[in-house]
C-alpha cells in the first residue's frame, strides 16, 4: 500500500512514463515491444536523474568543491536500470506504476544490454568506485572510452569458446548524453623539437600533427538516496568538425578523407579483450593517449572557468590513474601546463606531482606495461620529449642518492632497453602509489618495487579493494537484504559495517533457518536457469561450488578440473562412495589469443559432458560451465553459491573482488592465502573459511632456490600421475586429447604449483564436505561471513582513498 504522498508520486511517474513512451514511439502502448518499454522506462528515469544532476553540478561549481577524476581504460558497469531505480529510491512507485499498466518490471531489466566496457576485476572495481563516490557524497567522476564494441560475448560450441562481437550500442545506450559542444582535439604524430631563436632562447616547435576529435558522452552516476549525481565521461573518437568543413573536394580528396575518418573512428571501436597484456599494439597506445589527452584537457578547461590560479590546481583537482594504462596523464598534464599555460617546468612538475595518484594492480611481470620507444616516439613526439625530461631530472636525483652505482640507477629508469616503462612513469609522477590488498602492497614494497619504495618511503600505501554492497547485495539479493533488515534494522545499508550486528543471531536457529531458506531460493532459481538454458538437471540440494572469473593459469581453474577428474575416477572405482552431492559451476572468458586458457575451457566442458551423462555418478557429481560470464550472470550466481573457489597461487592475485561478492552473499571461501583472501581469513577466522596450500613466502623461495620439479611431484603422487596421464588418453580424450595442457605443465615446470598444492586442495574439499553436512555450523559460518563482509564494501575503500590520498570531503546536498 502506498501512502498519499507516494500515490501522488506514482501518478506523476506513470504520467511521465506514458508521455515519454508516446514521444519516443508514437504508437499505442499495446503495440510496444518489451525493448520499447524498456527504452521508455529508462528515458523516464533519465528525467528524474537530470534534475538531480543539474543540482549537483551547480552545487559543485558554486562551492568550488574539489573534484576527483578517476581515469580507467575500463569501466565494467553492467546494467544500470535496476541500480538507478534503487539509488534514486523510486522502486516502490516505479513498480506500482508499471503494474498499473500491466507491465512486469522484472521482464524489462533483461532488455538492457550489459555495458561490458571492461574485461574483469579491474574494470568492475572502477564501476564500484564511482558508485561509492556518488553514494558517499564525494565529487568524483570516471573518465574512460566509449567503446563501440565491449568485451566479446562468449559461446561454447563443441566444448570450445567462440567469441561473438558485442554490439551493445545497436539499440542505443539509454543512459548517455552526447556533449558535442564539449569536443576536445587530441594531437597525434608530427614533429616536436626545440628550436633556437635569434635571441638565443629555445622555443618548442610542435607541427604537422593530426588531430582527432574527442566527443564526450556523459553517463550520470546516481548516489544512493542522497540526491547526488556524478559523471562518468566516456570519450568517442570522431572526425573533427574543422576537418569536416574543408570545402569542395576532388574525388581523390574525398576518398582520402573517408579513409582517414575510418581510421580515426577505429580508435574507440573496441575494447582489448586481454586483461593482462597487449604487447606493443599501436592502436592500444593510441587509445590510451586519446583517453588521457581528452580527459586532462577537459579537466583543465573546466578548472579555468573557476578563475582560480593554476597554482591552486592540486587543492581543487585530484586525478587517479587506475593501473598504468592512463599513466601518460602525468606527461599530458605537464604538456598542457607548460605548452598551453606557459608555466615553468618546476611549477608544472610541482602541480602534477601533487595532483596525481596511481594504483598498481599486478606484480605479474608479463602484465607490466612497456612500449617500444621506436613506436612511442614517432606517434607521440611531444609526450616522449616530456617523458625524456622527466626521466633525466629524476635520474639526476637518483644518482645523487646512489653515486656511481649505475646498476641500481638502471632499475629506476623510465626509459630502459628501448622501452618506456609505464609503471615507473606513474610512480615518479604521483604523490601516492597504492596496492589493492595488504599482501599485494607488501609484495610491492618489499619485492617487486622495492627500489622505488626505498627511494620514496612515504609514497607507498595499501588500499584494500571493495565492492559496492548496493549492487552486489541490495540489488542482486533482495531476499537476503530483507532478512538482514528484519534481523538488524535497515540502517546497515548506509553503514555496511553494521552488518556485524548479525553476530547477535549466530545461535538463533530461526534466523539461521531463514538464511538457509533464502540461499535455497536462489539455488532453486539457478537450477531452473541451468535446466532451461543447458538442459542439465542439477540437484538444488547439492553443494553449489562456484569458480567464476577470467580464465588464467595463475587462477588455477586447471587445479579445480583436475580435482574433479580425480573425484570422477574415485567414483568410477567405487560407485557407492559416500559423498555428499556436489555441483561444480564454472564461468569465465579466456582472452582470444590465450591458448592454454582456451584449452582449459575445452577440458572443463569435455569433463562436464562425460560426468553429467554417466548414470553411475551423476546423482552425486555434476559439472556446469556457464557461458558468457559477465555482470548480469554474476548477479544471479553469488546469491546461489555455497562455496567460493579462490584458489590462485599465493602471491599472484593482487586482491580479487569476486571473493568479496561471494562472502557478502554468505558463501564460504575455499582458498589460498592470496590477495584479499588473507583479509577475509583475518575477519572470519579458521573456522569460517577453508584455507589450503603453499603461502606466498614458500612460493617465493621455490622461485628463488629453483628446487621445484613438476616431474618429481608427478612421479611421487599417483593421483596426479593418473589425472595428468588422462590428458593424453582415457575417458576424456575421445574428441581429441589435451597434449598442449600436458606439455604446458612440464614445459613450464608447473609454474603455478598445481601439482604441489593438489593434495592440500583435495583435502580442503573433504573439509568443505564435512562442514556442509554439519548443517547448523555451516549456516553459522555463512552468517558470520555476511556479518564480517561490511569492511569489503567499496564505501570503506573509497573513504580511505578520499582521506589518505585525494583529500576529499563528503558533501551533503541541501534538501
Ligand atoms: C567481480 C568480477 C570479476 C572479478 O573477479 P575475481 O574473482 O576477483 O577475478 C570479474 N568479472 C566479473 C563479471 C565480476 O563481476
Amino acid at each position: 500500500m502506498l501512502t498519499n504522498k507516494l500515490l501522488e508520486e506514482k501518478n506523476r511517474f506513470e504520467h511521465l512514463f506514458l508521455q515519454t513512451a508516446n514521444i519516443m514511439f508514437g504508437r499505442d502502448m499495446e503495440d510496444l515491444t518489451n525493448e520499447n518499454l524498456y527504452q521508455a522506462l529508462a528515458n523516464t528515469i533519465r528525467q528524474y536523474i537530470s534534475e538531480n544532476w543539474i543540482r549537483t553540478n551547480k552545487y559543485y561549481s558554486e562551492h568550488k568543491e574539489k573534484q576527483i577524476y578517476y581515469f580507467s581504460i575500463e569501466f565494467l558497469l553492467g546494467r544500470l536500470l535496476n541500480n538507478n531505480i534503487l539509488n534514486l529510491d523510486i522502486g516502490a512507485i516505479c513498480r506500482s506504476a508499471m503494474s498499473d499498466l500491466g507491465i512486469d518490471l522484472d521482464n524489462l531489466f533483461d532488455e538492457e544490454p550489459d555495458a561490458g566496457l571492461g574485461n574483469g576485476g579491474l574494470g568492475r572495481l572502477a564501476a564500484c568506485f564511482i558508485d561509492s563516490m556518488a553514494s558517499l557524497g564525494i565529487a568524483g567522476h570516471g573518465c574512460s572510452i566509449r567503446y563501440q564494441y565491449g568485451l566479446f560475448e562468449q559461446k561454447i560450441i563443441n566444448n570450445n569458446q567462440v567469441e561473438i562481437p558485442d554490439n551493445w550500442l545497436k539499440n542505443g545506450f539509454a543512459w548517455e548524453y552526447r556533449k558535442a559542444e564539449k569536443e576536445i582535439l587530441v594531437p597525434f604524430g608530427g614533429n616536436a623539437y626545440m628550436k633556437e631563436m635569434p635571441d638565443g632562447n629555445l622555443k618548442l616547435i610542435y607541427e604537422n600533427y593530426t588531430t582527432v576529435s574527442a566527443v564526450p558522452y556523459d553517463v550520470p552516476i546516481v548516489g544512493y538516496h542522497n540526491g547526488i549525481v556524478n559523471t562518468l565521461r566516456l570519450w568517442n573518437a570522431e572526425v573533427s568538425q574543422d576537418f569536416a568543413q574543408s570545402g569542395v573536394l576532388t574525388h581523390e580528396q574525398l576518398q582520402e578523407k573517408l579513409k582517414f575518418q575510418y581510421r580515426l573512428k577505429a580508435i574507440t571501436s573496441c575494447l582489448y579483450p586481454d586483461d593482462s597484456s597487449n604487447k606493443g599494439k599501436l592502436l592500444r597506445l593510441t587509445q590510451e593517449y586519446f583517453l588521457v589527452s581528452a580527459g586532462i584537457q577537459s579537466i583543465v578547461r573546466h578548472y579555468k572557468k573557476s578563475n582560480l590560479s593554476l597554482l591552486d590546481f592540486p587543492q581543487k583537482v585530484a586525478i587517479h590513474i587506475n593501473d598504468t594504462h592512463p599513466a601518460m596523464a602525468v606527461a599530458e598534464l605537464m604538456r598542457i601546463l607548460i605548452d598551453s599555460e606557459k608555466l615553468s617546468w618546476e611549477k608544472a612538475w610541482d602541480i602534477t606531482m601533487r595532483t596525481m595518484a596511481y594504483t598498481n594492480h599486478t606484480i605479474m611481470p608479463e602484465a607490466l606495461e612497456t612500449w617500444p620507444i621506436d613506436m612511442f616516439r614517432p606517434h607521440l613526439p611531444r609526450i616522449y620529449m616530456i617523458i625524456e625530461e622527466i626521466n633525466r631530472r629524476f635520474l639526476e636525483s637518483v644518482r645523487r642518492r646512489y653515486p656511481g652505482n649505475e646498476d641500481i640507477i638502471h632499475t629506476f629508469s623510465i626509459l630502459q632497453d628501448g622501452l618506456v616503462h609505464m609503471a615507473r612513469l606513474a610512480i615518479v609522477g604521483s604523490h601516492s602509489v597504492n596496492g589493492v590488498a595488504k599482501i599485494h602492497s607488501d609484495i610491492l614494497k618489499n619485492y617487486s618495487m622495492k627500489q622505488f619504495s626505498d627511494y620514496y618511503p612515504n609514497k607507498f600505501n595499501n588500499k584494500t579493494n571493495g565492492i559496492t554492497h548496493r549492487r552486489w547485495l541490495i540489488a542482486s539479493n533482495p531476499k537476503l537484504t530483507s532478512l538482514i533488515d528484519e534481523l538488524i534494522s535497515p540502517k546497515w545499508k548506509t553503514a555496511p559495517n553494521m552488518l556485524i550486528d548479525l553476530l547477535k543471531h549466530v545461535d538463533d536457529p530461526s534466523a539461521l533457518k531463514k538464511l538457509t531458506d533464502v540461499k535455497q531460493f536462489y539455488k532453486n532459481e539457478l537450477a531452473q536457469l541451468i535446466k532451461t538454458k543447458y538442459n542439465i538437471i542439477i540437484d538444488p540440494l547439492s553443494i553449489f561450488d562456484v569458480q567464476v572469473k577470467r580464465i588464467h593459469s595463475y587462477k588455477r581453474q586447471l587445479m579445480n578440473i583436475l580435482h574433479l577428474m580425480h573425484l570422477y575416477n574415485k567414483l568410477c572405482q567405487n560407485p557407492h562412495l559416500d559423498i555428499f552431492p556436489r555441483t561444480f559451476i564454472f564461468g569465465g572468458k579466456a582472452a582470444p589469443g590465450y591458448h592454454i586458457a582456451k584449452e582449459t575451457i575445452r577440458l572443463i566442458n569435455t569433463v562436464a559432458a562425460i560426468v553429467n551423462s554417466d548414470e553411475n555418478v551423476n546423482q552425486k557429481l555434476k559439472i556446469v560451465f556457464l557461458e558468457n560470464y559477465g555482470i548480469s550472470l554474476a548477479e544471479k550466481l553469488f546469491p546461489a553459491a555455497n562455496v567460493s573457489e579462490q584458489i590462485s597461487t599465493a602471491g599472484k592475485e593482487a586482491s580479487g573482488t569476486g571473493n568479496m561478492k561471494f562472502m557478502m552473499n554468505g558463501a564460504i571461501t575455499l582458498g589460498t592465502l592470496d590477495g584479499a583472501n588473507v583479509e577475509i581469513h583475518d575477519e572470519v577466522g579458521d573456522d569460517n573459511c577453508v584455507i589450503f596450500g603453499l603461502n606466498a613466502d614458500e612460493i617465493l623461495s621455490y622461485y628463488q632456490n629453483g628446487h621445484y620439479s613438476a616431474w618429481d611431484e608427478y612421479n611421487s603422487n599417483p593421483d596426479i600421475h593418473c589425472v595428468i596421464d588422462q590428458l593424453l588418453s582415457g575417458p576424456f580424450t575421445s574428441n581429441g586429447d589435451f597434449h598442449s595442457l600436458y606439455n604446458y605443465f612440464f614445459g613450464s615446470n608447473d609454474e603455478y604449483f598445481i601439482f604441489k598444492d593438489f593434495p592440500a586442495y583435495c583435502a580442503a574439499h573433504e573439509i568443505i564436505e564435512k562442514k556442509y553436512i554439519d548443517t547448523l555450523n555451516w549456516q553459522r559460518s555463512s552468517l558470520i561471513n555476511i556479518a564480517h563482509s561490511g569492511i569489503f564494501s567499496s564505501d570503506r575503500t573509497i573513504k580511505e582513498y578520499a582521506d589518505d590520498i585525494w583529500g576529499m570531503n563528503m558533501i551533503k546536498l541541501p534538501s
